[in-house]
């Protein structure tokens, strides 16, 4: 995949293939499940079900390309199009026997969107098109249900006028809960036929009214109005957040599902559900899913009503016995199950299903691989392995290496004491805490200042998203495991507890009533997403503990990978951290943050605003066995395993004193007169920091320094060899740009080395290395190889000196480089390929022609991010580093990457 560069397009077949339309139903059934990119997942899995003899409503799906072509031509349908969905729409009639427009018997449909990848609820589907003051009425004949023909009309007039003519959709709800209070009823289902007929023309005149619009009612111009207004949907804010967040191409499009309906609200024989093959939150191999009599679509998802658990089960548990589909119709429960089954052989993964019941009939609406926790990914890939439906590379390459995260997150103390205010549907996993907010707004404006919080709300949707992003949980009282706020948040990994029906939340007030509390905007709860639970103000969180089903993952993982994975680590907590998540080594020990301990900061000050080199040596002496301690106990924790240590590489204004008051304070400890040290501090000062007096520039003025940690290191190295341990230490010299720093340095260090070995009377191997993270030490790195026993790329540096960004500073564009495409992606994130990349490429190469040998990794942020593991993979790197807690993501995206590309990667060590 190419990084920084712009996107290439998605849709080169456009001008190849004429064909536009692909029709679907029993026997002719025209695409098929491999054709996502141009039917869209739900599309094409539409004409696979129908294709494998799964009941699905016969219909039509209008290609991927042709939401471009609509776009551009002044959002226009192409005159061919056009012409091949009436063709498409005349066999569906056919097919069903019935006609579109007609008064007697019509043909009702709906609009469908469906992108490559699943979009959940950001693209608006439209339901039961085709009904007019005329249709409705052959409707209610046809169907003896004039109930239902109301119901169905006043729902179309609410989703196209809201979707197609932009009304904003509240009012239409007002107006119905204003009907609602009037007659005295609590549930929809309560309206009659009068009741639905009068609300149906009373939206049809607020639309007029709020939009200047006629409401449409030839269903021609119905058909043609939703299918521009889905393509158009495709460039909604929402859509763009929601593409930007998961990096889906603009140039992809959504394609255009037209289906006949079935119908959910025909009464106590009829209803609609969705249902995952396995539990999408655990993993385990049950039956899972929602659904709600005598009702349409979206009214499960949408959590207007808290649907019914589908087994009994579930529905036991929930102590809702009686409620479930298996017990109220039992044999399109087995139904269900029998496709359920035929349809996760079929596609050999976990389903995330919709069906509707029409009068005692079973349709199946859409499959689609489901999303999942973390949890439930590994758990599900080892189920399947086991049940010999997948293998083990299928296995690993299922699981989303990022997605381990939401593993690794700290989970509520078991132990701390709580105070329970509620307890709801455990909706997305991990513990959450912070200030109670009501709107995403007020969630985004927090998040910048830092403030954590939960968004609390009746239900959220998709306008919602970015305040989700930003807040460090949900919480709804509305809404079932299959909410969008329950589904959106697993598929972030964030902490969701859905269906709090015992809060009450008054936006007006901006407080939530729950257990005897007011609980006011700004007070602090904590959510368990695991269970479902909520407590009263912050409660501790304790570590996560990995599973069996973890490590076998892990296992399997190390088993298919060449690259090794290492950890960045400071201290031996940090180490032991690493170790217990497999960190073969330490990739990056940054000694420098061993100089801020209290202990130490004073001697380290003292060393810097020393003005003669015996001061200087003096200063060092102290921080000598501090150091060594500090090398010892680290060695000590990696047992062996290898350990890069760098030396000192931040510019010294870093650590002294900011405040007047610290300096004088300094002063006096150091005994040195106040304003002399105020000028030498001043004196520090540099434009440029980042391009200053640092790295290895610092030995070049003041070797003593890296005198002193070589000397600790060595010596910390002798004493435990000497104790019997086994250990090679690894000295690597940052911000190296030309060999000849290196060549000086490294001789530094060797002197230094040998006079330990030969103090101690302890000799051992020890290797010197360099980071790589200047462009110039890239394009010479055959020069600097010969200096070197190994290179570890700092891309981190290496990405801000080759793009010359500051990545102190960058965040006021980089943001608008991203969401404009110039950017595909944040350099410091995932690495730039087409450029910093090709500058590793070229050090990788250049140091292994100078030194067959070389050992070569990275330890850059880029070391724990997947999409850079696949490529540091590819370019022969020997180990990636990262951060302890992604050390599981890489060793997962590791195999990934080998498996994608058995032949390259695996150095030699
Ligand atoms: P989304 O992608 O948001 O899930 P869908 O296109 O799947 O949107 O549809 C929204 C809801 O409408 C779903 O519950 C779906 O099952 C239902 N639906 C869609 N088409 C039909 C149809 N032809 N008959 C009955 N229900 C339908
Ligand atoms: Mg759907
Ligand atoms: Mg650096």
């Amino acid at each position: 995949m190419e990084s920084l560069g712009k996107q290439k397009s998605g849709n080169t077949m456009a001008a190849m293939n004429n064909k536009s339309v692909y029709f679907f139903a029993a026997g002719e059934t025209e695409g098929n499940a491999k054709m996502k990119d141009i039917l869209g997942g739900k599309g094409a899995n539409l004409a696979e079900m129908t294709a494998i003899g799964v009941p699905v409503p016969p219909g039509f799906t209008i290609s991927t390309e042709i939401c471009a072509a609509y776009n551009q031509n002044n959002q226009k349908l192409p005159v061919p199009v056009a012409a091949a969905v009436e063709e498409a729409l005349a066999r569906v009639e056919k097919k069903i026997g019935k006609k579109f427009g007609d008064k007697e018997n019509p043909l009702l449909v709906s609009v469908r969107s469906g992108a490559r990848a699943s979009m959940p609820g950001m693209m608006d589907t439209i339901l039961n098109l085709g009904l007019n003051d005329d249709t409705v009425e052959g409707l209610a004949k046809k169907s003896g249900n004039p109930r239902f023909a109301w119901d169905s009309y006043r729902r179309f007039v609410q989703m196209y006028s809201d979707v197609v003519m932009g009304m904003n959709s509240s009012l239409l709800e007002v107006a119905l809960e204003d009907m609602k209070d009037e007659k005295g009823y609590k549930l929809d289902t309560e309206m009659t036929a009068d009741d639905l007929k009068a609300l149906t023309k009373k939206f049809k005149t607020q639309v007029l009214e709020s939009t200047g619009q006629k409401f449409p009612s030839d269903p021609k111009e119905q058909l043609w109005g939703a299918i521009g207004a889905v393509f158009r949907s495709w460039n909604t804010p929402r859509a763009i957040a929601y593409r930007g967040l998961h990096a889906i191409p603009e140039a992809w499009g959504t394609a255009v599902n037209v289906q006949s309906m079935v119908f959910g609200n025909m009464g106590d024989d009829s209803a609609t559900g969705v249902a995952f093959s396995r539990n999408p939150s655990t993993g385990e191999n049950m039956f899972y899913g929602e659904w709600l009599v005598n009702a349409q679509g979206e009214d499960v998802v949408a959590g207007i009503r808290t649907p019914n658990n589908i087994t009994a089960a579930e529905a036991k548990l929930a102590k809702m016995p009686g409620t479930s589909l298996e017990e109220k119709m039992p044999n399109l429960f087995k139904e269900l199950v029998e496709i359920y089954h035929k349809l996760e052989k079929h596609y050999k993964d976990m389903q995330d299903m919709e069906f509707t019941i029409e009068q005692g009939k079973l349709w199946m609406l859409q499959t689609r691989n489901g999303k999942r926790t973390a949890r439930a990914a590994l758990r599900i890939a080892c189920d399947m392995i086991d049940e010999g439906m997948i293998d083990e590379k299928t296995a690993l390459s299922r699981i989303e290496a990022k997605s381990l995260d939401q593993l690794l997150h700290p989970t509520l103390d078991p132990k701390a004491k709580k105070t329970l205010l509620a307890k709801a549907l455990p909706a997305s996993p991990g513990g959450a805490c912070g200030q109670i907010v009501f709107t995403s707004e007020e969630a985004v404006e927090l998040k910048e200042k830092g403030i954590k919080t939960i968004l609390t709300r009746v239900e959220t949707s998709p306008e919602d998203i970015l305040g989700m992003v930003a807040a460090q949980g949900i919480l709804t009282s509305r809404g079932g495991m299959t909410s969008h706020a329950a589904v959106v948040a697993r598929g972030m990994g964030k902490c969701c507890v859905a269906g709090a029906g015992d809060v009450q939340i008054d936006y007006v007030k901006k407080e939530m009533r729950v257990a005897g509390y007011v609980l006011r905007q700004g007070e602090i709860i904590t959510l368990d997403g695991s269970t479902g639970e909520v407590y009263l103000g912050e409660v501790k969180t304790v570590e996560p503990e990995l599973d069996a089903v973890f490590e076998r993952v892990m296992k399997l993982a190390d088993k298919y990978r060449t690259l090794k994975v290492r950890a960045n680590a400071d201290t031996p907590k940090d180490a032991t951290m690493a170790r217990s998540f497999g960190a073969e080594g330490i990739g990056l020990c940054r000694t420098e943050h061993m100089f801020f301990g209290a202990d130490r900061i004073t001697a380290m000050r003292e060393m810097i605003v020393a003005e003669s080199k015996a001061e200087r040596e003096d200063a060092l002496e102290k921080l000598l066995p501090m150091q060594r301690h500090d090398f010892i106990e680290l060695f000590k924790t990696m047992k062996g395993y290898p350990v890069t240590i760098r030396l000192l590489d931040p510019p010294l204004h870093e650590f002294v004193p900011h405040t007047d008051s610290e300096t004088k304070e300094l002063a006096g400890k150091i005994g040195v007169d106040y304003d002399k040290l105020r000028m030498r501090v001043k004196g520090l000062h540099e434009f440029n920091p980042m391009l200053g007096h640092r790295g290895c520039r610092l030995a070049i003025t003041y070797p003593e320094i890296y005198i002193m940690q070589t000397r600790a290191i060595a010596e910390a190295a002798a004493e435990l060899i000497k104790g019997g341990m086994t250990l090679t230490p690894e000295i690597m010299i940052p911000l190296v740009s030309i060999d000849v720093e290196l060549e000086r340095l490294r001789d530094l260090a060797d002197k230094e080395v040998k006079a330990v070995q030969k103090e101690t009377g302890v000799s051992f191997k020890y290797t010197i290395g360099t980071m790589i993270e200047l462009p110039r030490a890239c394009v010479t790195a055959d020069e600097i190889a010969a200096q070197a026993d190994f290179f570890s790329f700092g891309t981190n540096d290496l990405t801000q000196t080759t793009l010359g960004l500051s990545r102190d500073d960058a965040s006021r564009f980089l943001g608008t480089y991203v969401s404009e495409g110039i950017y595909k992606t944040d350099p410091f994130v995932t690495i730039d390929q087409d450029g910093v990349g090709k500058l590793v490429k070229t050090a990788v190469d250049l140091g292994r022609r100078a030194k067959k040998d070389l050992k070569v990794g990275i330890c850059g942020e880029h070391g724990g991010d997947p999409e850079s593991i696949v490529f540091f993979h590819g370019v022969g790197l020997d180990y990636v580093s990262c951060s302890p807690y992604r050390v599981p993501i890489a060793r997962l995206a590791a195999a990934q990457a080998a498996l994608a590309q058995p032949t390259v990667g695996g150095g030699t060590h």
